[in-house]
C-alpha cells in the first residue's frame, strides 16, 4: 500500500457500504483439483467473468488482495457508455456501435486501439442491457452526451444512481446463487504474488499469500489477470507513463500487480505513450502523490470563464472558453509539471459563479473559497498585489504582470491573443488571488498486451497457453488513446469480462 492515507481512506470506505448487501463467501480452495477458472481480482472485469463462467457450469476460484470483492466499483462513479441499447431505444435515440466508434476514433484523433475498442464498443449495449435487466438502477435522465469529458455525439452516456456500487449490486446479486451452489469461491485478504507456468510457458495455476503471510499454491486450466491498473504505485507509473503521479485518488489496491505478473510470464506492455492528465485538480499539498481536496474543472458552455490559467512562467496557455476538456487536457500536458494557476482579482471572485468544487461534485461551498485564502490554505494564494502574488504562488513574476497587463488590454480592445469571446472583468481589483491546479488521474493509461480474444501475448504474437487478462490492465491507452472517452474503461472492463465468461474461455 502506498501511503496510511489510503489504507484509512479504505477502511472508511468499507464502514460506509451498509446499504450494500454483504456477499456470503464459502472459500473452499481445493488445491489438487484444477479449478476451470482463477480469476485474480474481483473487481469490475473479474466478477462478470466469474458469473458467466459458472453460468457455463464451470468451478471458479476469485482471489482478491482486498478485504471485500468490488474493486474500483466502490470509488468509480461508474459512468458507463453503451451505443444501440433498449434505454435508448425506450427513450426514442437512435444510436449504433459504429457511431461510438466513430467517436472515439474522432475523440482520441485515432490514437485509440482499433481492434480492442470495436471489441468493446460492439458488444457493450448487450452488457449494458443484461444489468439493466437485472436491477441496475440508471439516473433517470440519462442517458447523456456527457459533460465530465468530450461529448459524444449521442446520448448514450449513463450511470447508476449510486456511482459504480449501483453495478457492484448487479454483480453481488448475479454472483451470490453461483457461490451458495458451490461454484464459484472467493478468497478475500488473499493477494496472488506468482503465476506458476510449465515449461513451455502454459500457466497452469497461481501462488496466493494470505492476510497470515500464508502462501498456497492454487492449479487451474484457465488463470484471469482482472487486477486493475497501477494509479497507485507511483514508481510504476513513472516508469510507464513518463509522468509523474501527483493525486492520490485512485483504488488503493491498484498497484500494477497484474503488468509485473503478464511480463514475468512473458508478456509485453503498451500504451504509456498515451498518457492525458485530467485538468484542475487541487491537491492537499506538494507532497505527492497527495489527497485531492478540490477541482476547477469547470465545463464553458455551463460555467464560462471569468478567470485565466497560467503556467509557472506566468504565460496563458490556453482559449479558457474553449468548449473542449480535451483541448484543456492535452493544453495542461504541454506546461511544466502539468502544473497551472486560475487566477483571479476581488471584484470576479465577488461576481463570478463559483469555480472550486469538491473533488467530483458538490462539498465546497463559496464561503469555504474564501476562507481557504483568508486561512492560507495550501494551494490558495492571496495577495495585495500582483508582484506579490506571484512570490506567493511561485509564478514568474515578470510574466505574470506582463501576461495579466496583455489580457486586460486584449479585453478591451476586444481582441484577445488566443481568440476568447468571453471577456466579463479585466483583473484589477485587489485583492488578487490564484489557485494552483495539478494534474490527475484515475486510471492508467499503459497495459498488457492481449490478442482479440484477450489472451496475454508475447512480443512475437504469440498467445502465453491459458492466461487471460481484461479490464484497466489492458491500458486505458488501448480504449481512449491519448484522450478520455465517457464510461470507456467501466463497460469494457464489465464487457471483456462478460465475454471472456459467455465465450473467450475454454471450459470445457
Ligand atoms: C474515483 C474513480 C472514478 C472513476 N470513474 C469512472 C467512470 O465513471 N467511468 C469509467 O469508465 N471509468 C471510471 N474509472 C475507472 C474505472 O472505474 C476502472 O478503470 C475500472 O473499474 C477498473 O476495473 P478492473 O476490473 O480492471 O479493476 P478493479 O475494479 O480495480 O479490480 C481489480 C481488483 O483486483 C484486486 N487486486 C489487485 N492486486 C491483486 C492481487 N495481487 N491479487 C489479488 N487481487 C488483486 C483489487 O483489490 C481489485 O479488487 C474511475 C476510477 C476511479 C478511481
Amino acid at each position: 500500500m502506498r501511503n496510511t492515507l489510503s489504507r484509512r481512506r479504505l477502511l472508511s470506505l468499507f464502514g460506509a457500504t451498509a446499504g450494500l448487501s454483504a456477499l456470503k463467501v464459502d472459500a473452499r480452495a481445493a488445491p489438487d483439483t484444477p479449478w476451470d477458472l482463477l480469476v485474480v481480482g474481483g473487481g469490475n472485469a473479474g466478477l462478470p467473468a466469474a458469473i458467466f463462467a459458472a453460468e457455463r457450469g464451470a468451478r471458479v476460484l476469485i482471489v482478491e488482495a482486498a478485504g471485500q470483492i468490488g474493486g474500483t466499483l466502490w470509488l468509480s462513479s461508474g459512468q458507463m457508455s453503451a451505443a444501440g441499447t433498449k434505454l435508448q431505444a425506450a427513450k426514442g435515440i437512435e444510436d449504433s456501435p459504429q457511431s461510438h466508434y466513430d467517436d472515439i476514433m474522432r475523440i482520441s484523433k485515432g490514437t485509440a486501439d482499433p481492434q480492442i475498442m470495436r471489441l468493446a464498443v460492439f458488444n457493450a449495449a448487450e452488457t449494458f442491457d443484461w444489468l439493466m435487466d437485472n436491477g441496475f438502477d440508471v439516473r433517470d435522465e440519462h442517458p447523456i452526451t456527457g459533460t465530465t469529458h468530450e461529448p459524444y455525439s449521442h446520448a448514450r452516456y449513463a450511470w447508476g444512481k449510486d456511482g459504480g456500487r449501483s453495478i457492484l449490486r448487479v454483480l453481488n446479486e448475479q454472483l451470490q446463487p453461483h457461490i451458495d451452489a458451490g461454484r464459484v469461491s472467493v478468497l478475500t485478504s488473499t493477494e496472488v504474488t506468482a503465476l506458476v507456468q510449465s515449461e513451455d510457458g502454459t500457466v497452469t495455476g497461481v501462488v496466493t499469500r494470505d492476510a497470515t503471510g500464508s502462501t498456497r499454491l492454487h492449479s487451474a486450466r484457465n488463470t484471469l489477470l482482472t487486477c486493475g491498473g497501477y494509479a497507485s504505485n507511483a514508481e510504476m507509473f513513472e516508469q510507464l507513463e513518463g509522468a509523474r503521479d501527483y493525486a492520490d485518488v485512485s483504488y488503493p489496491f491498484s498497484q500494477g500487480v497484474g503488468i509485473t505478473l503478464s511480463v514475468a510470464a512473458g508478456g509485453y506492455v503498451r500504451g504509456g505513450e498515451h498518457h492525458l492528465p485530467l485538468f484542475g485538480g487541487t491537491l492537499a499539498s506538494d507532497a505527492y502523490p497527495a489527497p485531492m481536496i478540490g477541482s476547477a474543472r469547470p465545463w464553458p458552455p455551463e460555467r464560462p470563464p471569468w478567470e485565466i490559467y497560467v503556467n509557472v512562467r506566468g504565460e496563458r496557455f490556453l482559449r479558457e472558453d474553449i468548449a473542449s476538456h480535451d483541448a484543456h487536457e492535452q493544453a495542461l500536458l504541454a506546461q511544466p509539471d502539468e502544473r497551472c494557476w486560475v487566477v483571479f482579482d476581488e471584484e470576479i471572485f465577488s461576481r463570478a459563479p463559483q469555480l472550486v468544487r469538491g473533488s467530483f461534485s458538490g462539498g465546497w461551498t463559496q464561503e469555504d473559497v474564501r476562507f481557504a485564502f483568508d486561512d492560507g490554505m495550501n494551494m490558495f494564494f492571496k495577495a495585495d498585489s500582483i508582484e506579490e502574488l506571484a512570490a506567493a504562488a511561485q509564478i514568474d513574476r515578470d510574466g505574470l504582470l506582463a501576461t495579466i497587463a496583455d489580457y486586460n488590454r486584449g479585453r478591451a480592445d476586444g481582441q484577445d491573443r488566443f481568440g476568447r469571446e468571453h471577456l466579463p472583468l479585466p483583473i484589477a481589483k485587489a485583492p488578487f488571488y490564484a489557485i494552483q491546479l495539478q494534474s490527475w488521474l484515475l486510471s492508467t493509461y499503459a497495459g498488457v498486451a492481449v490478442d482479440d480474444t484477450l489472451r496475454v501475448i508475447r512480443k512475437d504474437g504469440s498467445a502465453i497457453g491459458n492466461l487471460y487478462a481484461a479490464g484497466e490492465l489492458l491500458g486505458a491507452g488501448q480504449f481512449m488513446g491519448r484522450s478520455y472517452c465517457g464510461g470507456m474503461l467501466v463497460t469494457p472492463a464489465l464487457t471483456f469480462g462478460r465475454l471472456l465468461g459467455q465465450e473467450f474461455l475454454e471450459l470445457a
